[in-house]
């Protein structure tokens, strides 16, 4: 079904409104999307009805829907196949005119259609951290072993010069 966007100039308030992407998980406050420029099979995004920009302004009800969220749409992250999403994404008409890269990279990934061995889930919370759209999309990226060299520290490495738990040890303080 498909409604009139909060913010017609917001994407995710065009998603939220059906305008886009097919749904793949609703509850009260949430809806799942699978992302079209996938980095790994399955990667999702979690996203709030309402024109919310950060995790922080979510309000009492869309605080105790957003695990429900994050358990649905890992349950369908883990019964669907990779490789009819991906074969099919191509496909889909709203996408005929946007680079489709990342989907056809993932189709030759060697995990593809693995059931994943870990997650990373969160969200870039303000453009300082890398946001691109203002309007909270929380990530579910399923994640396989092999699919980066060295997973050590995980998020820590988005700050890649201070990510390293053995890097050189830090000058003494005091003494
Ligand atoms: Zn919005």
């Amino acid at each position: 079904m498909t409604r009139t966007p909060q913010d017609p100039d917001c994407y995710f308030c065009r998603v939220a409104a059906g305008l886009t992407d097919p749904f793949i998980f609703e509850n009260r406050s949430f809806l799942g999307i699978f992302d079209t420029h996938p980095v790994n099979p399955g990667h999702a995004l979690i996203i709030p009805r309402r024109h919310v920009v950060s995790l922080f302004e979510l309000n009492e009800t869309e605080q105790s829907d957003y695990f429900d969220a994050i358990h649905g749409v890992r349950r369908v992250i883990e019964t669907t196949d990779m490789n009819d999403l991906y074969r099919n994404m191509l496909n889909r008409d709203y996408l005929r005119d946007r680079p489709k890269g990342h989907i056809e990279t993932v189709l030759k990934l060697p995990f593809l259609g693995k059931r994943p061995d870990a997650y990373t889930v969160g969200n870039n919370d303000g453009r300082a951290a890398g946001r691109s759209i203002d309007h909270l999309h929380v990530i579910v990226l399923p994640r396989y072993a092999g699919d980066v060299e060295d997973p050590r520290g995980g998020i820590r490495n988005i700050i890649p010069d201070r990510a390293k738990y053995h890097g050189p040890a830090p000058a003494k303080v005091g003494g």
